[in-house]
């Protein structure tokens, strides 16, 4: 009965956000590099990081990542409902 019950009892309020699995459009790469006289050239970058999940990429993946990036940001953005569906793979 004391404010042990209060504070321990009671229902947790914590948001657990597992239900919610979004996922990451790795659209923010960040080039890393293993030897540091390459840094700063993108080419030699030896692979990428996606900066939200933080998943390393293959160079080519990364650019493959990037090159698909645009039509998989609209894919699972909502944003522009046209009406226009046809041929939808
Ligand atoms: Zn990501």
């Amino acid at each position: 009965m004391g404010f042990l019950s209060k504070l321990f009892g009671g229902k947790k309020q914590e948001v657990v956000a597992e239900a919610i699995q979004v996922e990451c459009p790795h659209s923010v790469l960040v080039a890393r590099w293993d030897s540091v006289q390459d840094m700063g050239i993108e080419e030699k970058a030896t692979r990428f990081m996606c900066e939200s999940c933080k998943e390393m990429f293959e160079p080519a993946e990364a650019q493959r990542l990037r090159d698909t990036l645009s039509e998989r940001i609209a894919a699972t953005t909502p944003a522009e409902t046209e009406t226009d569906s046809a041929g939808a793979s």
